[in-house]
């Protein structure tokens, strides 16, 4: 089992088991925080669903000029 955020365990198996019961995200059917970023798979917020991006604000910024959005100043 593999968790994000969680880079390095060095526990005993039942220490490991614990530990991954107990900060796993918990596995739903609905809600917000269901919906990822496409583009990196995130789960923070910051999403932007208009125009049916649904890309988080970061990989927007990373890819916005790609997409054809032109930065006004
Ligand atoms: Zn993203």
């Amino acid at each position: 089992m593999k968790l994000p955020g969680i880079k390095k365990m060095s526990f005993s198996k039942t220490r490991k088991r614990k530990v991954l019961r107990n900060n796993s995200i918990k596995k739903r059917d609905y809600g917000k925080n269901l919906s990822r970023c496409t583009r990196c798979g995130g789960r923070k917020g910051g999403k932007i669903g208009r125009y049916g991006l649904n890309i988080c604000r970061r990989c927007f910024r990373e890819v916005a000029q790609d997409l054809g959005f032109t930065k006004y100043r």
